[in-house]
Parts: structure tokens; C-alpha cells; sequence
């Protein structure tokens, strides 16, 4: 974006900035849970002759009817990077690199689906592992090789074959200032037909992560929440939220946002986000944030 501190920029380069961030790998898609199974119902029993026989039940013998519960909402969440592409990275006093962003996120991702009441929502992650989710890998843009683009792409068509109804991406930013800078941002597509609840959305990310940061006693510079033309001067989106046009084959058909946690490239936040306590509270809040968006819609 505009500024020199977006990782996007210039550490992760042109690849997760002009395709705008997130660029990855891609895991398999996960298939659709089937429905329940049918091992041990009434139906198999009687099948197997094991049917217990007596009087028929009388009314009165029934069990009241419950009302069923509504399908669990999908949600994607998008932990960037993987494999051979770090993402950012802090480096420790000797200059190497001791915490990547594409480690973090995914602890983070991993986390808040272990805190998602999984008969409300269907969490989905784009990778499970330190891996592309593009794999095998495929050129879906057709252009003759298999890049960055190729790496979203696969994010995307992960979202849309699972019926996502909520995709948010994890990343962390980076800026060549060091220690001078840190902070959170969060995006969002202004240009899509629910920009209104990825605004929404957006919101309630920064908000819980701001929140979950001053719990454990960090008072983290809220630097914005934004529509992403905001980060390129033509105003080409995030490439995992923006429309299907350009290199696209197929946009994200649901709300969605990109949140940037705090700089990799500052030492202070560098150690909270390598503290597993910290990447809890941080999920624990963006657990929140989803469960809250779909209450509030
Ligand atoms: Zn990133």
C-alpha cells in the first residue's frame, strides 16, 4: 500500500502485494461433510433382523419432536503463506530468522477451530500444514506456469467448493522501519455485492483483536480498518477478496476480510505473536468475531 510498512509490499514483494497478499499454497479441498451416518440406525436394524418387536408405541409413547437445528454456517479461515513461501519473518540477534509468519498464522487459524462449536459452524482452513494449499499443484489461470497467482487462486476455489459463508484470512505485516513500527490492520473488498457485511465483519476483527491484545497487556496501535483499493493507487483489490477479473478465475463468493496482526518486523510483537498464550487470546477473540457477525446479521 501506500506505505513502506506493508510486508505485502515489499518483503513478501509484488507476489502477495499486487496479487495483494495471501499467497499460498493450497491444500486439498476439504469434501463437504456427508451426512449422518447410517452405521447402527433403525434402518440397519431392521435390515439385520434386529429390530426389536412389541405393541406398537401409543402417542403418548412418543418422544416430543425437536425443532432441528439450522445447518452450520461455513467458515473459511486462511492461514497465508506455507511451504517455501515464508510470508514475513522476525530475525533474531544473530540475523536469522526465528519466527515466520507463515508458523504463526496457522497456530492461530488451528486455534480458533479448536474453539468453534462445531455444531453451529464448519471451520475450514485452506492448508492443515506447512504446505501449498495449490496441490497437486495446477495452473488455473492457464498462463503457462504455476505461481503466486496460482496459490490464491487454489485459496478461492477452496472457499467456493466448500460453500463458505464467511472466508477471513490471517496474516502478519512487516515494514522495513523495524521497531518503529507496529499495530493492526484489517481489509476488506469495498467492491463486492456484501461489501457491507465484509465491512461489518472487518469491524468486529480488529476490534476483538485490539481487545485481545489489551488483555494480555498490549495496547496495540489501531492503525485501520479499510477497504483494500486503499492499497494499491489503481485500486486493485486483495486478490483472495477482490472480483473476478484480471488473473482471477473465480472470486470469493462470500463476505470476507484480511487481517493483518501486528509487524513480525517489530521485536516487541514479534514475542507476543511467538507466545502461544497471545496467539489463544487472539483466536479465542477471532472466534468471537465470526460467531458474532453471524449473530448480528
Ligand atoms: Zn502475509
Amino acid at each position: 500500500m501506500q506505505s513502506k510498512i506493508s510486508h505485502l509490499l515489499f518483503v513478501v514483494v509484488a507476489a502477495c502485494l499486487l496479487l495483494l497478499t495471501a499467497c499460498g499454497d493450497n491444500a486439498t479441498p476439504v469434501p463437504a461433510q456427508s451426512g449422518a451416518s447410517s452405521a447402527g440406525s433403525k434402518e440397519e436394524s431392521m435390515l439385520l433382523g434386529t429390530a426389536t418387536t412389541g405393541p406398537a408405541p401409543t402417542p403418548t409413547d412418543l418422544p416430543p419432536t425437536s425443532t432441528p437445528l439450522p445447518p452450520p454456517k461455513v467458515v473459511i479461515i486462511d492461514p497465508g503463506h506455507g511451504a517455501e513461501d515464508w510470508g514475513t519473518f522476525h530475525s533474531d540477534s544473530q540475523d536469522q530468522p526465528d519466527i515466520l509468519e507463515k508458523t504463526v498464522v496457522l497456530k492461530i487459524a488451528q486455534k480458533i477451530e479448536a474453539k468453534m462449536d462445531p455444531t453451529a459452524f464448519k471451520v475450514i482452513l485452506t492448508r492443515t500444514g506447512d504446505m501449498s494449499p495449490n496441490f497437486p499443484p495446477q495452473d488455473f489461470n492457464g498462463d503457462g506456469k504455476i505461481d503466486q497467482v496460482d496459490d490464491l487462486q487454489a485459496r478461492i476455489n477452496i472457499a467456493n467448493e466448500n460453500k463458505g459463508d464467511l472466508f477471513l484470512s490471517l496474516h502478519i505485516n512487516s515494514s522495513e522501519l523495524g521497531n518503529e513500527v507496529g499495530g493492526l490492520e484489517t481489509w476488506y473488498a469495498g467492491d463486492r455485492p456484501f461489501a457491507a457485511d465484509s465491512k461489518r465483519f472487518a469491524e468486529l476483527v480488529q476490534q476483538k483483536n485490539l481487545d485481545s491484545l489489551a488483555a494480555v497487556g498490549y495496547q496495540a496501535e489501531n492503525r485501520k480498518v479499510a477497504d483494500d483499493s486503499d492499497l494499491d493507487p489503481s485500486g486493485q483489490d486483495i486478490f483472495v477478496l477482490g472480483p473476478d477479473v484480471g488473473e482471477h478465475r473465480g472470486a470469493t463468493n462470500m463476505p470476507g476480510a484480511l487481517t493483518e496482526l501486528l509487524f513480525l518486523t517489530n521485536d516487541h510483537e514479534a514475542a507476543l505473536l511467538n507466545d502461544d498464550k497471545v496467539q489463544d487470546k487472539l483466536a479465542e477473540g477471532l472466534a468471537g468475531a465470526i460467531v458474532e457477525y453471524f449473530s448480528g446479521s
